[in-house]
């Protein structure tokens, strides 16, 4: 059996056996499927317009969205009705440029501020866990990419360097990924690293941060998919996910006008909350 992190078991716990919402703690949460009935019925329709004979593999990926399906009307919820719409989820995309004729839409789930804020900001800096069923239920207000699955499609959480790992002790954004993999059905791959020293984006200029920013990934090796839906944890101008898109596309092809033809990849960027990190 695989192991399970701390923080997995009280996220299951939050999920299946505690009844109240995880943000007021009065009310009793409703489950998930009920608050996102229109993206449930989405998903199910898609599932139905799949044949399941078509390949083993797809049958495959058909039990287990089926399984998937089954687990999510099981559990009690993470929020209340009062809470959930307290929040404003899904703020409209917004874009960066990544190549003259390329640009990155970045969606994010919710905006970077109360509850939400509080919640990134303990989890983040203080490694309170407690946090993350909140969390976990912003991520899961992210609508899964039309056509992405996963035999075509990869999430790229945003690497941290060493460093900051070793400062840290944990990964914020790797731990958020695999949930948001797990909610997707789509695999995270982590064939990137970071390698700046950049402590902080934060007080600097956009100018500063873009200089900061270049050059500060490297593919170690080839993605095994043509789509990359890249994920952060908050996103304030979009220039980490600008910078990290940048990553996926060949030097020339950046600064070539016709830089869409050389590109064989298919970008788009999803982020737990967007606005300013001050
Ligand atoms: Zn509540």
């Amino acid at each position: 059996m695989r192991r399970l992190a701390p923080y997995q078991t009280g996220l299951w716990l939050a999920e299946y056996m505690d009844m109240r919402c995880q943000l007021c703690r009065i009310y009793r949460s409703t489950p998930q499927s009920q608050l996102l009935h229109h993206q449930t019925q989405f998903r199910l329709d898609n599932i139905t317009n799949v044949p399941p004979t078509r390949t083993a593999l797809k049958q495959h990926s058909f039990l287990t969205d089926i399984i998937h399906q089954a687990n999510s009307y099981l559990s009690s919820g993470l929020l209340c009705d009062h809470c959930h719409n307290d929040i404003t989820w899904l703020p409209r995309p917004f874009e960066v440029d990544i190549a003259p004729s390329i640009s990155l839409s970045i969606q994010a789930s919710t905006y970077y501020e109360y509850p939400i804020r509080q919640a990134i900001r303990a989890f983040k800096h203080q490694e309170d866990m407690t946090k993350l069923p909140l969390l976990l239920h912003a991520i899961r207000q992210l609508p899964r990419p039309h056509g992405c699955h996963r035999n075509n499609s990869v999430i790229v959480a945003m690497p941290t360097t060493v460093q900051r790992l070793a400062k840290r002790g944990f990964d914020p954004v790797s731990i958020l990924s695999a949930q948001l993999s797990k909610h997707w059905q789509i695999p995270v791959w982590q064939g990137i690293e970071r390698i700046d020293d950049t402590v902080s984006q934060q007080g600097l200029s956009r100018a500063e941060r873009l200089s900061n920013l270049d050059n500060a990934f490297a593919l170690i090796e080839k993605p095994p998919t043509k789509r990359l839906l890249l994920f952060d944890d908050v996103s304030t101008t979009g220039a980490s996910l600008q910078a990290l898109a940048r990553a996926f596309i060949p030097p020339a092809a950046v600064k070539s006008a016709t830089a869409s033809s050389h590109s064989s990849y298919q970008i788009s960027a999803y982020v737990l909350a967007h606005g300013s990190k001050s």
